[in-house]
């Protein structure tokens, strides 16, 4: 039986995917974005990474501003060693979500299977073997296996900026599959990770009021996989430990974009990590993350496609 909640319901998705499609196919021809063919994978153009480069500036200087003493910086490639990915246990609850890396690890014989399999328009990804690495899940994923053992005193705060993957292919250009996240990490006491994830808030927020964006804080939860991460999400709303700014892209047809989060992962990391504090106890970790290309596309669908009619005030935030 349809009841019509349902048929409004219905009405709404579809309305809601076609704006998501009207906004990409517009991002598409104005050459800010390059299809690939896979949903959520694109190349970006000139005007898309300007963009991004003014965000980053002024996630820099809120970074300056927020830190009394500069952050030790970490770049790392998109790819990163299975057993530090192992101890993210992202895999138990984002199963969904996660990229491995796979390779050619055989001989003539196996070749010849492959390229059997490949000529005859068969899948030939069943001849590929881990490589041991997979894709970074999270910027700041890779960054704990280097804090592993006892920390400085006062603990360590880390700026990461790099590319992430979610196998999550969409119409919708804000839910790209591989994006970029700027992320400033505290790793130290309890109490300086709760400040550290507190701060945050109202520091992202100006971030993005600054960049002419009305974004607002949420009480959130990640997308746990399954039964078991049902509870995991509703242990994490009640800690209170992630809250998310976000952005309405599409007007009152869904709940809005997080475009930032904050978290707090309380001794998870430290945990898994094995990462003392200079006092000997479990350490603590918080991150806030921006979401380089959600806060762009949220900027695009704000200002407008073209950055030469952009607010005044909205250009000088521009870098050349
Ligand atoms: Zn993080």
């Amino acid at each position: 039986m349809t009841t019509s909640t349902d048929a409004t319901d219905r009405a709404v998705i579809s309305e809601l995917d076609a704006a998501r499609r009207d906004f990409r196919d517009e991002l598409l021809s104005a050459g800010l974005l390059f299809a690939t063919g896979v949903e959520g994978l694109y190349g970006r153009g000139a005007d898309f990474e300007r963009v991004i480069d003014s965000i980053d500036a002024r996630v820099l200087s809120e970074g300056r501003a927020a830190h009394g003493t500069a952050p030790k910086t970490l770049r790392f490639p998109p790819v990163f060693p299975r057993e530090s990915f192992e101890k993210t246990d992202y895999i138990a609850s984002f199963p969904n979500l996660t990229g491995a890396i796979r390779t050619f690890d055989g001989g003539n014989k196996e070749h010849r299977a492959l390229l059997a399999d490949r000529e005859a328009g068969r899948d030939w990804d069943s001849h590929l073997e881990s490589a041991g690495t997979m894709l970074v899940s999270a910027a700041c994923h890779p960054s704990y296996s280097t804090l592993t053992g006892t920390l400085p005193e006062g603990g360590e705060l880390l700026d990461i900026y790099g590319y992430c993957f979610r196998h999550e292919p969409a119409i919708d250009p804000a839910r790209m599959q591989a994006f970029r996240m700027h992320e400033y990490v505290r790793v130290g006491d309890p109490q300086s990770a709760v400040e550290h994830r507190e701060s945050w808030i109202p520091r992202g927020l100006q971030v993005l009021e600054d960049l002419g964006l009305d974004a607002t804080p949420v009480i959130a939860n990640d997308p746990f996989f399954g039964r078991a991460g049902k509870m995991l999400a509703a242990n994490q709303r009640d800690e209170n430990l992630k809250t998310e700014l976000v952005v309405r892209l599409y007007g009152d047809l869904d709940d809005g974009t997080a475009v930032v989060s904050c978290n707090c992962h309380q001794d998870h990391f430290g945990e898994t990590f094995d990462i003392r504090t200079a006092d000997g106890e479990v350490a603590h970790s918080a991150c806030v993350g921006f979401g380089m290309e959600r806060i762009a596309l949220a900027m695009f669908r704000t200002h407008g496609i073209d950055i030469t009619r952009w607010p005044e005030h909205v250009r000088s935030e521009l870098v050349a």
